[in-house]
């Protein structure tokens, strides 16, 4: 086993946590506050960070909207070099604090902050950013990934980069009230996804990693079965606390990823707008059916640990299943309103953006790709 592991980002988890932000921002900053298109202004999250800044410089940025886009990112960025601002602080969802981390990057960068996304540079320093979070779900509060979609191309691509960690992020359940039975279920899918993307794949003795993953899975699996206690504090505080360990990658140390379900997933949200989670849940269980040579090992393991279900794959693809639509998030991509060009522009984008061999073997092929979107289709 051989790993290096270093997440800066603090946590401050629980109701009223968010006064501590008048602490941890030095008072000599000038801080831009991010944040979506006003919910935060419903669940309380605003007033509080109002008043948590009440002693500080700082001006605001609204209307960063679900898939942040570099479009709307980058008049941030003229707000902040025009500003002189020198910290940022995302309130809300994994859009705006993905948003915030382009944001805080592309603010010290000179060329075109699309780069970073499609790889031609490497993020080198970035603005001071910290979170409130409002919305259980992708992690990014306390990762280094970024996701960004380009609105003119229809794109949507990621990068990773040890500055866009945030300095600390501020987890107060209490926020996640005004959420739709709609985002509760997106959530438990995305932490879901997260999880099997780093445990999904070759089987290993990390019994740290195995173990601590299928805790989470299991803690899921019970928030779905008690799908009609979601409105208590106990299962969003649950959720909230599930979701940031399923992705600050402390799961991903020492073992083989497969992230081919959120690189499908991105083009689906890209071209037909379908929400992050969406998109996943439609894709895992067809991605582990035909690539089930190489994930039957691990899928056991799953099975029998998490499940209690031994020596039968499709049973197990079934259960997951069963968790996403129980929560309200269907499987199979007839669900939404898709054309039938579905399979040739996922093609084509893949071909565009060189995912000509993605997988943790290199093995999601382009025919691959087609194969698992075709089975999502099929009746
Ligand atoms: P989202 O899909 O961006 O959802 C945003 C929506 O939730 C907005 O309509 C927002 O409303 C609303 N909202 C936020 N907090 C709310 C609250 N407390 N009550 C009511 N409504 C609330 O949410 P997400 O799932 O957090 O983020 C998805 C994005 O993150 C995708 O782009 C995905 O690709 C990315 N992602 C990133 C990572 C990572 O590690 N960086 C991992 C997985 C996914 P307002 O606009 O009105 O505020
Ligand atoms: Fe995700």
């Amino acid at each position: 086993m051989e790993f290096s592991f270093h997440n800066p980002t603090g946590i401050e988890f629980g109701k009223g946590k968010i006064k501590e932000i008048s602490n941890l921002i030095p008072k000599d900053k000038k801080v831009l506050v991010v944040y979506g298109g006003g919910s935060v202004k419903n669940n309380g999250a605003y007033d509080q960070v109002t008043e948590a800044l009440k002693d500080h410089e700082w001006l605001e940025f609204g209307g960063v909207e679900a898939n942040p886009t570099v479009e709307t990112m980058n008049k941030a960025v003229e707000l902040v070099k025009a500003q002189g601002v020198n910290y940022i602080l995302a309130v809300g969802d994994g859009s705006v604090i993905d948003g915030s981390k382009y944001l805080a990057a592309a603010s010290l960068y000179d060329g075109d902050g699309w780069d970073f996304l499609d790889g031609t540079a490497e993020v080198q320093e970035a603005l001071p950013l910290a979170v409130v979070l409002t919305l259980a779900a992708t992690g990014s509060e306390s990762n280094n990934l970024t996701v960004v979609s380009r609105k003119s191309t229809d794109e949507k691509r990621m990068y990773f980069s040890d500055h866009s960690y945030p300095q600390f992020a501020v987890l107060d359940p209490s926020f996640m009230g005004t959420l739709s039975d709609r985002q509760l279920g997106n959530g438990l899918v995305d932490a879901f996804v997260h999880i099997s993307e780093q445990y999904l794949t070759k089987t290993n003795d990390l019994l740290v990693n195995d173990g601590y993953a299928e805790t989470l899975y299991k803690g899921l699996v019970i928030l779905a079965q008690k799908w009609d206690e979601r409105r208590t504090l106990w299962w969003q505080e649950n959720l909230m606390h599930i979701c940031n360990q399923a992705l600050n990658f402390q799961l991903a140390n020492g073992v083989c990823q497969d992230w081919s379900t959120h690189i499908i997933g991105h083009e689906l949200t890209a071209f037909y707008g379908l929400d992050h989670a969406r998109s996943l849940a439609v894709i895992l269980p067809h991605l582990i059916r035909e690539m089930i040579d190489e994930k039957q090992d691990k899928l056991a393991q799953f099975g029998k640990n998490v499940f209690g279900i031994e020596n039968d794959n499709e049973a197990i693809i079934k259960k997951i299943e069963e968790v996403f639509e129980s929560v309200g998030v269907p499987t199979k991509l007839t669900a939404y309103e898709i054309d039938d060009k579905v399979v040739e522009n996922v093609h084509n984008a893949f071909k565009s953006h060189g995912y000509l061999e993605i997988g943790e073997n290199g093995t999601v092929t382009l025919d691959k790709v087609e194969k698992i979107i075709n089975r999502s289709i099929a009746a």
